[in-house]
C-alpha cells in the first residue's frame, strides 16, 4: 500500500541533486575553457569532438543523477526501488515530455550541436569563447535541473503503476506560490493515466485515491 509523505518533502532529493548539480556542471565547464585556447581555424573537427565529449560525460553524471532521484522518490511511495535503474530512466526521457515540450534527448543534442556552432565561430577569441561557453552552460543547466522535479513524479507514478493504483488527487504545496491553474486543480480526482500536464516548475503532486 503506497505510503503518505509530507508536501514539502516530495521533492527533497531532488532539490539536493539539484544543489549537487549546480556545482559539478558548471565544475565540468570550468576545466573545459582550459581547451578553448588550444583550438586553431585549421583543426575545427576538434571542436565538435572536444563538445561532444563534454555533452556526454554531462549526461551519464547526470543520468546517474536522475536515477538516484528516481530511486529515492519511488522509494518515499513504496519502499522499493526495483524497476528503477538507466533502463528504465532512458524510457521516461525518450517520452515527449508535456512539460517542457520537447524530448529530453533530442533537445540535448540541440543544446550540444548549438554549442559546437558557436564555439567554433569563436576559434583565435578565447574571450568570446568563454563568453559562449557560459551561455550554454546556462541552458543546459536549465533543462538538467528541471528534469529533477519531471524524474520524480515519472518515479511516483511508475511505483502508483506496480500498486495498481487507478485514482489519484492532485494536491498543491498550498502556499503563496501556487498557481491559479494548480489551486483550481487542487484536490481533484483523475484517473492516473489522464492526469493533466503540469506547468515547468510546478510542484504540485499526486496522492492515491
Ligand atoms: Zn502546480
Amino acid at each position: 500500500m503506497p505510503r503518505a509523505s509530507k508536501p514539502k518533502d516530495i521533492y527533497r532529493h531532488s532539490d539536493k541533486a539539484i544543489k549537487h548539480l549546480k556545482r559539478a556542471i558548471p565544475a565540468m565547464y570550468q576545466n573545459f575553457s582550459h581547451k578553448l585556447a588550444g583550438w586553431d581555424e585549421l583543426n575545427l573537427i576538434r571542436v565538435k569532438e572536444d563538445v561532444d565529449q563534454l555533452f556526454a560525460e554531462m549526461d551519464r553524471v547526470v543520468r546517474n543523477e536522475y536515477v538516484k532521484i528516481a530511486r529515492e522518490a519511488k522509494k518515499d511511495v513504496d519502499g522499493d526501488p526495483v524497476g528503477i535503474n538507466l533502463i528504465w530512466l532512458g524510457l521516461m526521457l525518450s517520452a515527449f515530455s508535456p512539460v517542457t515540450n520537447y524530448q529530453y534527448p533530442a533537445e540535448w543534442r540541440r543544446k550540444r550541436d548549438r554549442t559546437v556552432e558557436s564555439l567554433m565561430s569563436s576559434v583565435g577569441n578565447p574571450q568570446l569563447g568563454r563568453t559562449l561557453l557560459r551561455r550554454s552552460m546556462t541552458i543546459t543547466l536549465r533543462q538538467i535541473t528541471q528534469f529533477c522535479d519531471i524524474i520524480t513524479d515519472d518515479a511516483r507514478k511508475t511505483a502508483y503503476e506496480q500498486a495498481g493504483v487507478k485514482k489519484v488527487r492532485w494536491v498543491t504545496q498550498q502556499d503563496a506560490k501556487v498557481c491559479s491553474v494548480c489551486r483550481s486543480r487542487s484536490n481533484h480526482i483523475y484517473d492516473l493515466a489522464s492526469v493533466p500536464p503540469k506547468h515547468p516548475n510546478c510542484r504540485c503532486y499526486l496522492i492515491p485515491v
